[in-house]
């Protein structure tokens, strides 16, 4: 077990809680910010145990200058105002005397937000290569380190593993809560675990489909990856994604675990990725041979189901089919929907699919939507993370 937020006295320390704040933005608006809604309880604790607060998060990629302005997080200071309804003393800089003087002048239950932490990644990728003068010189601004960004935890970076090496720590409310429902829950399930993997190509989930092939009952495959599952039935799947690469270890896991790895019986195959594409549903074996495969189909649907409503515990990271496009959503949102009607514990890997959860108003009908695609896979894979490897045990 590590050490949690609540194993210190914060009374009149500065915290620096790592938050994740890399939100989605288009023209300088926030367009999802169930990132910052996630991290408010452990915010919340620190103000209220008097606490001086400081928030640091990267926001995006910053590569070159032109990088800056619009991965400020300026505009994440704002909302994080407007959501605690109290002042946040923004800083725009990564360094120096404004922020120094800043939070020296700090006083307990004040929250302070530094500017983007991959601001210092424009010199030499000091952030994203944990540069050991920076994780030495962020941490001497502080006296305590909680980390509660779980959606760079799978990264060693100055902001995280660097603080840390130099402070006592500890994880937030949210770390704790993916840790557990990603870690704990896979290990130690309620049975039937039912895991649903869908998304682009196979190779990304090798390594989840290897770990949890051993500890769930059922992992039922859509999304562009079925494709490469269908193929290695012997199935001609016409102009559909195929990852070559991955088709010997299909192979080989359709023989080993046939029983358990469901694949779609039939398909919705299009002329064209296009909205208004010809479209048809035919059996999973019965493609033309110019078709692209673009969502699972009807029977396949009701065959996922099934499965899914006589779980305890089910598991969803990838679409099953090309969402984004609304001719070809029925499988993804057909799935989101049972998902958020079953009385069990339902947790949803973060990328496409936690947009996919959001697009269908569907989050707070899921236990858990992951705040971290990269992570939660890795999680799911079984691996350590290095932000959490680094915390101290109890
Ligand atoms: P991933 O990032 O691996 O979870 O992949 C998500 C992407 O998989 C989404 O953009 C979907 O459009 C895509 N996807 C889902 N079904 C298919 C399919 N049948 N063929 C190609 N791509 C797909």
């Amino acid at each position: 077990m590590k050490k949690t937020i609540k194993d210190y006295n914060l009374e009149n320390k500065k915290v620096i809680i790592r938050v994740d704040f890399n939100v989605p933005m288009k023209d300088g608006l926030i367009t999802d910010d169930n990132r910052i809604i996630e991290s408010l309880p452990t915010i919340k604790y620190a103000i209220d145990n008097h606490a001086k607060v400081i928030l640091m998060s990267h926001l995006g990629r910053i590569k070159t200058s032109d990088d800056l302005g619009k991965n400020s997080l300026k505009a994440v200071a704002l909302r994080l105002e407007h959501l605690l309804n109290k002042e946040v003393i923004f800083v725009n800089s990564t360094r120096g005397l404004e922020l120094e003087n800043k939070i020296e002048s700090l006083k307990p239950g004040d929250v302070l937000l530094m500017e983007n932490t991959r601001y210092e990644d424009l010199d030499g990728q000091k952030e994203s290569l944990n540069d050991e003068e920076l994780g030495k010189y962020w941490a001497s601004l502080g006296d305590i380190y909680i980390n509660d960004a779980f959606g760079t935890a799978h990264r060693s970076h100055a902001s995280n593993v660097g603080i840390a090496s130099h402070l006592p720590n500890g994880v937030g409310f949210l770390m704790e809560k993916e840790l557990k429902l990603l870690g704990d829950n896979i290990n130690n399930p309620k049975r039937p675990l039912t895991v649903i993997l869908g998304g682009a190509k196979v190779s990304d989930k090798i390594g989840v489909i290897e770990n949890l092939v051993k500890k769930a009952d059922y992992i039922l495959i859509g999304g562009g990856m079925a494709f490469t599952f269908l193929k290695a039935k012997g199935y001609q799947i016409g102009r559909s994604l195929l990852d070559q690469d991955s088709l010997e270890f299909c192979v080989d896991m359709l023989n080993i675990y046939g029983d358990k790895i469901i694949v779609p019986i039939d398909v919705q195959e299009a002329d064209e990725i296009d909205e208004n594409a010809r479209t048809a549903f035919v059996d999973a074996s019965q493609m033309g041979t110019n078709k692209i495969g673009v969502d699972i189909g009807p029977r396949t649907i009701e065959l996922f189901k099934k499965y899914i409503m006589e779980s305890q515990t089910v598991v969803w990271n990838g679409p099953v089919g090309m969402f984004e496009i609304s001719s070809f959503e029925t499988g993804t949102k057909e799935i989101a929907t049972t998902l958020a009607e079953i009385d069990a514990t339902t947790i949803v890997g973060g990328g496409d699919t936690g947009s996919a959860i959001s697009k269908y108003g569907l989050k707070d009908k899921i236990t858990h939507v992951s705040t971290g695609g990269g992570a939660s896979l890795e999680l799911l894979e079984g691996k350590k993370l290095p932000g959490v490897e680094i915390i101290a045990d109890k």
